[in-house]
């Protein structure tokens, strides 16, 4: 699944975009899913005094609204891009106003200030309002989604890929640069989504069949402590692949309510 962001003030043409290039890419027949940051403090769709928001006040940890035309699943909590990108499984998502993301951007403005505050090493095309009387801006290509959605698309097509990971830089660079880094050198063509090693490792974890990245340090402890355990065992062969599943199985207790 390919990420990437569209980034810009309100009214600066954010929104038309994002509909312009949801449209294109399902004409070229991709699956296509999009997050929305909100960042007003009083935003929420559940509002006091509903049944659901009873549910939750109680403690409920996750509560489900099945209406006729949709459904709604209500987290108590904000999540991060990883713990929201696991619920889609689409060709491209598209994340609206996300500006903690490590992901390829596409920056909407309508003046030059707007640009100069928004672009940087992950932007790979400005569009919105500004787009309709420039070219580029310091190298950046400008495409306007209301006249040219097929070439911004294409671009789409060509710059962004799967998520990677946001590590602390003090926790992995491995790579040799930070993970913010890797995301402008690749947007930049000057490295590979393979270039993150994190991927390469010999270890994998995978949780409810979701992969956890780990950084090097962390897979070496695990590798070791399961090594150190299997090695002991009859069977076990240095050379061999080691696959380890388990999961716990709650029993609950039949009750009346
Ligand atoms: S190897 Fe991957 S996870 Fe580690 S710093 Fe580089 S890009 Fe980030």
């Amino acid at each position: 699944m390919k990420v990437f962001s569209v980034l810009g003030y309100t009214a600066s043409g954010k929104t038309t975009t994002i509909e312009k290039i949801i449209t294109e890419l399902k004409k070229r027949r991709y699956t296509v899913g999009t997050v929305k940051d909100i960042h007003f403090e009083q935003f929420g769709i559940d509002t006091e005094g509903t049944n659901t928001h009873r549910h939750r006040a109680a403690g409920a940890d996750l509560v489900t609204a099945r209406g006729l035309h949709e459904t709604d699943v209500l987290y108590d909590k904000r999540l991060n891009v990883y713990e929201i990108a696991k619920f889609y499984d689409t060709d491209f998502l598209i994340l609206e106003g996300f500006y903690d993301a490590n992901v390829p951007s596409i920056i909407t403005a309508d003046s030059f200030e707007d640009l100069d505050e928004r672009l940087d090493g992950t932007s790979f095309a400005i569009s919105g309002k500004i787009a309709d009387t420039i070219d580029e801006y310091k190298g950046c290509p400008a495409i306007s989604a209301l006249q040219d959605v097929s070439s911004l698309v294409d671009l789409i097509v060509e710059k962004t890929f799967r998520l990677l990971p946001d590590f602390d830089p003090k926790c992995c660079r491995a790579c040799g640069y930070t993970c913010k880094e890797m995301c402008s050198l690749i947007v930049k063509g000057e490295k590979d989504r393979e270039d993150c090693v994190i991927d390469k490792a010999g270890i994998k974890l995978k949780i409810d069949g979701h992969d956890i990245p780990m950084v090097p340090f962390v897979q070496k402890l695990l590798e070791n402590a399961i090594v150190g355990v299997v090695s002991e065992l009859e069977g076990y062969d240095s050379s061999a692949s080691i696959s380890v599943e388990f999961g716990m199985t709650k029993v609950l207790e039949d009750s009346d309510e």
